[in-house]
């Protein structure tokens, strides 16, 4: 197992891990809680992390992190306020998906 990256938060670790399993690799999110007693903090206090389990994959699946991570800028106001932005279709406040627009283009 190694560690190939961290994550913001867990919504997009697991979109991160959900991507790279899809690719094909055995990658999993691995909650890394600040500090030592994880109950005595908040779930946003943890960092996620995404890790392969197969370290001769960490080429490959760095480079389709890479793209996950550099997709054309894309924005979009979730009902909950958030502005969502980086090509998440998915709202990381709230976890609403993003909204279709029938007719709209990009
Ligand atoms: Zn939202």
């Amino acid at each position: 197992m190694i560690r190939l990256t961290r994550a913001p938060n867990i919504a997009i670790a697991a979109l991160w891990a959900d991507a790279l399993q899809q690719a094909g690799f055995a990658a999993s999110v691995q909650r890394y809680f600040l500090g030592s007693v994880a109950g005595e903090l908040p779930p946003d206090q943890c960092q996620p992390e995404v890790w392969l389990t197969h370290k001769e994959d960490e080429p490959q699946a760095r480079e389709l992190l890479h793209s996950l991570q550099n997709m054309p800028q894309r924005r979009w106001l979730c009902s909950c306020g958030e502005v969502v932005e980086g090509g998440f279709e998915q709202c990381w406040q709230c976890g609403a998906a993003m909204p279709t627009a029938p007719g709209a283009s990009a």
